[in-house]
């Protein structure tokens, strides 16, 4: 399956979650945050498209990091690709991580329930640019909250990472 994505890997972060990451920039977001930083990833045509198991390969070569970081644009408007990403990311013993502008009250499909299942932490809600605070780790606002995702719905209840 191909997904569309917004520019390369990026191999060595270390503000986009806990560790050395590497982060997959997907493209398509229809929230349009005031100030967005990452504007030309909107376009659910833009960016160029890349075969899933060439991403899962890549990922495989540097599984010495500390995880993937799935971010973008909005990865939940590819929710197909998406799914099957995160999927394949976890057979492998990925720690993933995913950006999005929903909140996690909004993910409530059957899809979105699936995609979940495949992740460990959630960074949710759009960014918003009144509550944007410096001092704010892997996040940009302080409405957006950073999930720990199974806890989270193993206990029907939104947790937070105390991080
Ligand atoms: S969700 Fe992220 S990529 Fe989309 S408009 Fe908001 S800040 Fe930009």
């Amino acid at each position: 399956m191909k997904i569309r994505l917004a520019s390369k890997i990026t191999y060595d972060s270390i503000v986009d979650g806990l560790g050395i990451r590497m982060v997959i920039w997907m493209q398509g977001c229809i929230h349009n945050c005031y100030l967005c930083h990452n504007p030309f990833t909107h376009d659910l045509d833009g960016g160029f498209e890349e075969d899933i198991d060439n991403i899962v390969d890549e990922v495989n070569k540097y599984s010495f990091k500390s995880g993937v970081t799935i971010s973008g644009g909005d990865p939940f408007c590819q929710k197909e690709a998406l799914l099957e990403l995160t999927r394949k990311l976890k057979e492998n013993g990925i720690n993933i991580w995913v950006y999005t502008g929903y909140t996690f009250d909004q993910l409530t499909s059957l899809l979105d329930k699936q995609i979940l299942s495949n992740i460990d932490v959630l960074v949710d809600g759009p960014f918003i640019n009144d509550l944007k605070r410096d001092y704010l780790r892997f996040k940009g606002s302080s409405n957006q909250r950073i999930i720990d995702v199974p806890k989270s719905l193993e206990k029907n209840q939104i947790i937070e990472l105390n991080i």
